[in-house]
């Protein structure tokens, strides 16, 4: 008989960040301080803590046991019906993961709202991958799409996530996700690029809504999204694409070579976006070593040498 677990699901692929063993600190109900338009869960009053958590012992036990269980994992996600920082025994919780983790990478997917406590901040620093979500710089754009618990003001947000950035020696991933109408127009995500390219995080993903939303609001299309992921200057972009373009582009080395000192481009993107001829000439600047390729936090991307 399969075991059913309680507080933890998975393995799953995914593509950001490998294969996730996931760990559910709210498995019971919502519990989250922002209440977002396009939460895949229902939507919900905003709360600063979490409903019914589970013990940390409890949930050790369950990741040793599918640890034990399934041999191909890379990451174990700490994760939550809604935001996982508001577990109050995250310090011990995190402690004891990075016990019993083996050669596997600790994540945790936040949606940055309590970064700028200090407290969290610290712990935050013993996690292998930190997914931070920055929707938008403005506090009228983040009103409107994150829905926050009174008193919360991106203003503390964003200077929270640049100290913990360079303090923080991981890898940290900053996820945007777009909604029509509300954060994909020019001057929010030019007021985002310049926020991170203070806030220098590792990668940045960036998707739209693919699953049905809490509020009735819509998806980017794709050809907006890859206009807008456009606008980002000198920062690993990684676009989650539902359909990626049919058609490739024929590029010639210096044009490869003026996109990747632009921003560096993921694999995903060389697969989709490059012809074969353009992707051979990709591996023949990587043999002349003019440029290099990088795993960060488990998505590929090929980037100009970088002298260390
Ligand atoms: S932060 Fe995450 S869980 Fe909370 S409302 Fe937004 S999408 Fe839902």
């Amino acid at each position: 008989m399969i075991k059913e677990y309680k507080y933890i699901f998975g393995p799953v692929n995914s593509r950001r960040f490998g294969v996730s063993l996931g760990i559910d600190l709210s498995p019971f109900e919502k519990s989250c301080n922002f209440d977002c338009v396009y939460c895949e869960l229902k939507g919900a009053k905003p709360v600063d803590y979490i409903k019914n958590p589970p013990k940390v012992e409890d949930i050790i036990s369950e990741v040793k046991e599918a640890l034990a269980k399934f041999k191909n994992i890379n990451v174990i996600t700490i994760t939550s019906n809604g935001e996982p920082t508001l577990y109050k025994d995250l310090d011990k919780l995190v402690l004891g993961l990075n016990k019993i983790k083996q050669n596997k990478k600790l994540l945790i997917l936040s949606n940055s709202s309590t970064v700028c406590d200090k407290k969290i901040a610290d712990v935050l620093m013993d996690i292998d991958i930190v997914k931070l979500s920055l929707d938008c710089a403005t506090q009228k754009c983040f009103k409107k799409i994150d829905r926050p618990l009174k008193g919360l003001s991106i203003d503390d947000i964003i200077r929270g996530i640049k100290t913990f950035s360079k303090r923080f020696k991981n890898i940290l991933v900053i996820e945007i996700l777009l909604v029509k109408g509300i954060n994909d127009n020019q001057e929010e995500i030019k007021r985002l690029n310049e926020v991170l390219n203070a806030i220098k995080p590792s990668r940045i993903d960036i998707g739209t809504i693919d699953r049905p939303p809490a509020y009735n609001v819509k998806p980017v299309d794709e050809k907006e999204m890859i206009k807008l992921s456009n606008i980002f200057t000198n920062l690993a972009v990684s676009l989650i694409h539902k359909n990626p373009p049919l058609t490739k582009e024929n590029f010639s080395t210096k044009e490869i070579l003026v996109l990747l000192k632009h921003r560096p481009q993921s694999q995903f993107d060389i697969n989709n976006f490059f012809n074969e001829n353009s992707k051979k000439k990709v591996m023949k600047l990587l043999d002349q070593k003019l440029i290099e390729q990088k795993d960060i936090g488990g998505t590929v991307f090929y980037q100009l040498l970088r002298k260390r």
